[in-house]
């Protein structure tokens, strides 16, 4: 399985990081190693001085697909959850101030925690829900699908034009603005509504 990750789907927090809306969606990937499950915690990595969380809605894609219209794409996924896109951020602005690509910033290991997942039957809406990150107790981050620059249908047609969509993968959909560093000792809850989603440690 692959995860794929949407960069810059939210204007708000394109804005907090000085970067341009996009006009096409960004997108970028993230090796299976990446994976961290079951509310294991995330051990910070010696390499970076500054990981961001970046809490994300993801859509499992269960059905291979290439060049999927939008108006099919919601056939491709029956279930919704929450991750933490990791980022070392002090890694990617040294990438990006060298045109370089940010994998080393995004595709380490255990750089993609995930949650549970809920059926789509549980969304009146799967564009207009509530989703959250708290941090030790407070919350960092708030976000509504409805506020998405590019669906999710969107997104599936416009990935799936250049890398075909395997039965397993993952779309990260992007994050709302609030991103900001962890640190160890730090508890990580996400919540789609009132329902926890994960809860993991910093250590
Ligand atoms: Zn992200």
């Amino acid at each position: 399985m692959k995860i794929i990750c949407i960069g810059r789907n939210y204007a708000d927090h394109a804005k907090e990081l000085n970067n341009p809306v996009p006009q096409n969606p960004v997108f970028f990937l993230k090796p299976e190693t990446a994976l961290l499950q079951k509310n294991n915690p995330f051990f910070y990595p010696d390499f970076s001085k500054d990981i961001h969380h970046e809490v994300e809605v993801i859509v499992k894609i269960n059905k291979i697909g290439k060049h999927i219209q939008q108006k099919f794409a919601g056939n491709y996924y029956d279930e919704i959850g929450l991750g933490i896109d990791f980022t070392a951020r002090d890694l990617q602005a040294a990438a990006k101030a060298k045109g370089l690509p940010w994998e080393i910033a995004k595709a380490f290991d255990h750089a993609a925690p995930i949650g549970n997942f809920l059926p789509k039957s549980h969304f009146a809406d799967v564009q207009n829900f509530d989703f959250s990150l708290k941090i030790n107790n407070e919350i960092r981050q708030q976000g509504n699908t409805k506020d998405m620059l590019f669906t999710i249908d969107a997104l599936i047609a416009y990935v799936s034009q250049f890398v075909s969509l395997k039965i397993g993968d993952l779309l990260y959909t992007g994050t709302p603005a609030g991103v900001g560093p962890v640190a160890i000792g730090d508890r990580l809850q996400g919540f789609i509504g009132d329902i926890e989603m994960f809860n993991f440690e910093v250590k």
